[in-house]
C-alpha cells in the first residue's frame, strides 16, 4: 500500500568538521523518532564513515537510514549521494578519497570558541558514542572531480545525485556554475530551509523539469527535520525513491509538484 514518508535526505553528522559534537548517529536517530521522520540520509562532507553507526543506531527503530555523502566538486558545488547501502557508499568514498585535497585536518587547540560546540574533530563513532577514530583527512576541502564525474560515478554506482541547497550563495551548483545545464543528471535539485516554494518558483523557475526536494541540511540536532520533503511510496526503499524521483507508477515527491 501507498503511504507517505517524511524524508530528511541532508543530515551531517560529528564527522563533517563543520558540524556539532552532539550529532552523534545514536542522537540523530533517537531525534528523527521523536520527530516522526521516516527516513534520513546521512551526508557527511567527503565521507561516509558515520554511515555503518546510523544504520545500526536505527535497527528496530521506525527510521530508515540512506547511506549517503556530500561531495565537494573542483567547482566547489556540493553534490548529494544517496545510495542503499553501506557497501555502495564505500565505493564512492574509495573515490572521492583518491581525489580530495592532499593535507591533514588539524583541529584548534582548547579554549574551544563557544559559539561552535564541537566541530572540526572529524569523529568517527559507532553505533553508542563510543569514538573510534578521528578522520584526518581535509573532508572539508575540494576533490579533484567535476560535477559531471561526481553524477557519473553515483550513477555507475546506482545512487541518486542531488544538486545541494542551489539557493544558497555559496557551494550550489547556480552559485558555483551560474546555471544548471538542461541536460545534466541530475535526479533532484535541493532547496535549503531558506528558501519556500513560492521564493523557489519565483527563482528557479525556469527548472521547473526537475524534480525539487527540501531538506534540513542538519548540522545541529535542533535543525534536524526542520525541513523534510514527502515521498509518497510502498517502501521506504531507494528502488521507490528512484520511481518517486521520476513521478512512475503513482510514486511522488511532494515539494515541488503540488
Ligand atoms: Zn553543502
Ligand atoms: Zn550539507
Amino acid at each position: 500500500m501507498m503511504r507517505r514518508f517524511k524524508a530528511d535526505l541532508h543530515v551531517h553528522t560529528c564527522l563533517s568538521p563543520c558540524a556539532d559534537l552532539e550529532m552523534t548517529p545514536s542522537a540523530i536517530i533517537s531525534a528523527a523518532v521523536e520527530r516522526g521522520i521516516d527516513i534520513i540520509a546521512i551526508t557527511d562532507h567527503n565521507s561516509a564513515e558515520n554511515v555503518i553507526a546510523a544504520k545500526k543506531a536505527a535497527e528496530d527503530t521506525s527510521v530508515t537510514v540512506l547511506a549517503g555523502m556530500e561531495i565537494t566538486s573542483v567547482e566547489e558545488a556540493h553534490v548529494l549521494a544517496l545510495m542503499e547501502d553501506v557497501e555502495g557508499i564505500m565505493k564512492i568514498q574509495d573515490v572521492v578519497y583518491e581525489n580530495l585535497t592532499p593535507g591533514e585536518n588539524i583541529p584548534p587547540l582548547p579554549p574551544f570558541d563557544k559559539g561552535k560546540p564541537g566541530g572540526f574533530f572529524q569523529v568517527v563513532v559507532n553505533e553508542k558514542d563510543e569514538v573510534l577514530d578521528f578522520n584526518k583527512r581535509l573532508l572539508i576541502g575540494a576533490t579533484s572531480l567535476s560535477v559531471q564525474e561526481i553524477l557519473n560515478t553515483i550513477h555507475l554506482l546506482g545512487g541518486l545525485a542531488v544538486a545541494s541547497h542551489i539557493d544558497r550563495e555559496a557551494f550550489g551548483i547556480i552559485s558555483q556554475l551560474g546555471f544548471i545545464p538542461r541536460d545534466m543528471k541530475l535526479d533532484a535539485l535541493e532547496l535549503s530551509p531558506n528558501t519556500g516554494m513560492e521564493k523557489a518558483r519565483r527563482l528557479f523557475g525556469e527548472y521547473g523539469s526537475f524534480t525539487w526536494i527540501t531538506s534540513s541540511d542538519a548540522h545541529c540536532l535542533r535543525d534536524l527535520g526542520r525541513r523534510t520533503t514527502g515521498f509518497f511510496m510502498k517502501q521506504p526503499t531507494l528502488e521507490e525513491m528512484i520511481l518517486a524521483f521520476k513521478n512512475i507508477d503513482g510514486r511522488k515527491t511532494e515539494w515541488g509538484r503540488e
